[in-house]
């Protein structure tokens, strides 16, 4: 059920343990390693479940509410309606993404950072996601090509793609130099790729240590830093073009409920249901005080600075 993973770079066992943890947001079975490799600097999970049990890990993400509602509420919502305009915004800045061009997302999920690319630039979209019954509640289905499948076995055509992005999704991979191989091959000649990840070098990940709001181990299989996430950029092919913090608001508000939840042993659906999350709403006011008045303004400053929880790399293929 679990298995021992290995450097993707280097061929060898991760040798300096950082930390040892478990799923804490579903408290699902199995303890984990942090795991870095003194080789290259990648922070690996070892043990970590084999790739036909990983399933099981995402299985209560949207706790059985239908994908489709899920997907609706995305498309509405200010939070996430900020983060696609924000990585659009991130995304130009290193050229412009124009109407026609063909994008592809990886990790496409329900479609909504797809969907702002069609709406805002009229770019030719294509999705892929691994789920088939998320990739059936795609936002952007009959607007897109939406795919299902692995990057690394999926049948696109070479140098088809203008831009590859990857949101979210680079983490969750078992071989994440490998797809990026795959990403090289699809885009064309001095194509784009966009990353986005956890920054593992984020402050508040010292401060929150297993509790920070992007460690979800086991589900996020590699665990980079901005050296690292380059070293494996490079690797397969590409040249970086740019390199930044991204702003992230929640990002300590989030690792605070994460905290929260583990020591009252609490599922996420127990805090929004109804009267029987009448104790935890002390915690939540806080948490949201918190949020709303200290969050937000650090976390400006740190994305000034440099320093936040996600990392945005943007790279041409060489
Ligand atoms: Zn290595």
């Amino acid at each position: 059920m679990f298995e021992d993973a290995l450097c993707e770079l280097c061929g060898r066992a991760p040798d300096e343990r950082l930390l040892t943890t478990r799923d804490l947001a579903w408290g699902q079975p199995g303890q984990f390693n942090l795991m870095r490799c003194r080789g290259c600097g990648l922070i690996i999970t070892t043990p970590r479940p084999v790739p036909a049990e990983i399933g099981r890990y995402y299985a209560p993400w949207y706790d059985g509410r239908p994908l489709e509602s899920i997907a609706r509420e995305r498309a509405e919502s200010p939070l996430y309606r900020f983060i696609h305009w924000m990585r659009l915004r991130v995304l130009e800045r290193s050229g412009p993404l124009t109407a026609g061009m063909n994008v592809l997302d990886v990790g496409g999920g329900l479609g909504d950072q797809m969907a702002c690319f069609i709406a805002r630039r009229g770019v030719r979209g294509t999705t892929l996601d691994f789920d088939p019954a998320t990739a059936a509640a795609s936002l952007v289905r009959g607007r897109a090509a939406v795919c299902c499948g692995d990057l690394l076995e999926a049948d696109l055509p070479a140098e088809a793609f203008d831009v590859v992005t990857l949101y979210e999704t680079l983490e969750h991979v078992y071989r994440p130099r490998a797809t990026l191989v795959a990403a090289r091959r699809v885009l064309k000649p001095g194509g784009r790729l966009v990353i986005e990840v956890p920054d593992f070098d984020s402050p508040w990940r010292r401060v929150f240590g297993r509790y920070w709001f992007a460690m979800m181990t086991p589900t996020h299989l590699h665990h980079f830093t901005k050296p690292s996430l380059r070293r494996v950029a490079e690797s397969a092919g590409f040249a970086a073009v740019r390199h930044v913090a991204t702003f992230c608001p929640l990002e300590s508000a989030m690792s605070l409920l994460i905290a929260y939840r583990t020591a009252t042993r609490t599922r996420e659906a127990d805090l929004t249901a109804g009267w029987n999350a009448w104790p935890h709403v002390p915690a939540l006011l806080a948490i949201g005080a918190w949020a709303v008045c200290g969050d937000v303004p650090i976390q400006a400053a740190m994305w000034l600075v440099g320093r936040t929880g996600i990392q945005t790399l943007i790279a041409r293929k060489k």
